[in-house]
């Protein structure tokens, strides 16, 4: 069996051919996807793009797939794999993954101080990329 197709289904989801392209694009995507992306990578005419809402959000809700707000009106979305961030270019809107991230020894802080558990965060960083920067 196809792994995408693996996975749907060990999360009792519908494993559609739309679907499993789906989640291969955004295994294979660099950065996070909008809906309109994927569906407009997906080329299938029988998936509208409200299908695609639907699937992604299905995904979500199960875990398969994060939701990234990037600051901007979209909501993007990416395979849920190893903790990480993101970092935007201000002038072109370049989105580039970070690996690095050192907030874990503050989310016990804030465990302690509030008794809040499973703590998460999502934060984004903003900027000017090298091309921008080179460019002027
Ligand atoms: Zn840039
Ligand atoms: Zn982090």
């Amino acid at each position: 069996m196809n792994k995408y197709a693996a996975l749907l289904r060990q999360r009792d989801l519908k494993a559609t051919r739309a679907r499993v392209r789906m989640l291969e694009l955004l295994d294979n995507a660099a950065k996070p996807m909008t809906a309109q992306e994927i569906h407009a990578k997906i080329a299938d005419r029988k998936t509208d793009l409200a299908t695609v809402y639907r699937s992604l959000n299905k995904f979500a809700d199960a875990g398969l797939i994060a939701r990234v707000q990037l600051g901007d009106a979209f909501v993007r979305f990416e395979l849920v794999k190893r903790h990480h961030h993101h970092i935007v270019c201000n002038s072109c809107g370049k989105i580039f993954p970070i690996d690095l991230c050192n907030l874990a020894e503050l989310s016990d802080e804030i465990a302690r101080k509030t008794g809040f558990r499973n703590i998460e965060h999502q934060v984004v960083f903003r900027g000017e990329c090298q091309d921008c920067a080179q460019r002027r």
